[in-house]
């Protein structure tokens, strides 16, 4: 029968580069991004259901989160994730999945999408699909824009909705500081709030590939521009505080990352980022998740294929 359980982690992103590039027909705006994977990850079991349990009744995708607030019902990405996946495979075992959360939620790191990619490894390995990482990757663009990313991880160029990825040169090593205020922000309110005619300066984003192949810090910040930044702003003015407090403390450059509202500061490898993280979190760390974490890239820093 092999394994009872498999876990799988998935890693929360950030945005290096944000561009909007006008609306779709199917109501999607058509975007160029620079993700990134960092060191923070949620944790996703899949667990089979004991025979013993599985009476008549039993449903046949159950979530358990350690946070209440998250949804576990059809609502939540992972649960999406499992439906799919099961319809797509005929597997009809039933599934619990065990979502232990440390990526903060509703907060521009990709949350949700991250435990829908841990959700599908772990089903995908639990009863052994063999679904290749393409057709995952299929799966998972049906879920949700940022899935695909999930999957693949490390630096990449997201095209499309997001859902076309490619993974680019690994950008050169670096710690973050993430704050993550006390509310959330709408993705759709984000985006609705995007005014093309207001766009002072898009991000370049050949010349920030050909930045991080060079290893060159200051072209990279040249390019990170977040164009659903401005907006969030405005509304939100303390995000401008947070980021001119991690420039104060020697951030190599600073952005919202995603729809926000979490700031980052990016701090490059000779840079350290210890003063500034223990600054924020004194400063905000009573009413904000403030946190310290390096880059990740998924089976270390291999050259783009
Ligand atoms: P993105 O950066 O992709 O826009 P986000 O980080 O802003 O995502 P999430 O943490 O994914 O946001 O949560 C957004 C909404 O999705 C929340 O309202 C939450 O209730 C819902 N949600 C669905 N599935 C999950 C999940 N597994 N974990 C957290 N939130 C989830």
């Amino acid at each position: 029968m092999g394994e009872k359980a498999i876990c799988q982690r998935g890693y929360a992103k950030i945005n290096l580069a944000l561009d909007v590039r006008g609306l779709r027909e199917d109501g999607y705006h058509e975007v160029a991004m620079i993700m990134q994977t960092v060191k923070l990850w949620d944790e996703v079991t899949a667990e089979r259901v004991d025979p013993a349990e599985a009476g008549p009744d039993c449903p046949p995708i159950t979530v358990e989160c350690n946070l209440p607030y998250v949804p576990r019902d059809e609502r939540n990405l992972a649960w999406k994730a499992a439906a799919l996946f099961r319809e797509r495979t005929g597997i009809t075992e039933p599934v619990r999945l065990r979502i232990y959360k440390k990526i903060p939620v509703s907060a521009g790191l990709a949350g949700g999408s991250a435990d829908a990619a841990a959700a599908l490894k772990a089903m995908n390995l639990l009863f052994g699909a063999h679904l290749p990482m393409q057709k995952l990757i299929e799966l998972g663009a049906e879920i949700g824009s940022d899935v695909p990313f999930c999957l693949i991880g490390g630096t990449c160029l997201a095209t499309g909705r997001g859902e076309i990825v490619e993974r680019i040169r690994p950008l050169p090593e670096a710690t973050v500081v993430l704050v993550k205020p006390d509310f959330g922000i709408s993705t759709p309110w984000a985006y609705q709030q995007f005014e093309e005619d207001k766009v002072t300066r898009r991000p370049d984003l050949p010349a920030m590939q050909k930045a991080i192949a060079q290893r060159d810090w200051d072209g990279i910040a040249a390019q990170m521009v977040n164009l659903l930044e401005p907006p969030v702003l405005k509304e939100h003015p303390i995000l401008n505080h947070i980021k001119n407090d991690l420039l104060d403390k020697g951030a190599t450059a600073v952005l919202m990352s995603g729809s926000g509202p979490t700031v980052y500061g990016i701090f490059a490898e000779e840079k350290s980022s210890s003063k500034a993280y223990k600054f924020m979190k004194k400063y905000y760390g009573s009413r904000y998740t403030v946190l310290e974490r390096e880059l990740y890239q998924p089976g270390g820093r291999r050259p783009a294929p």
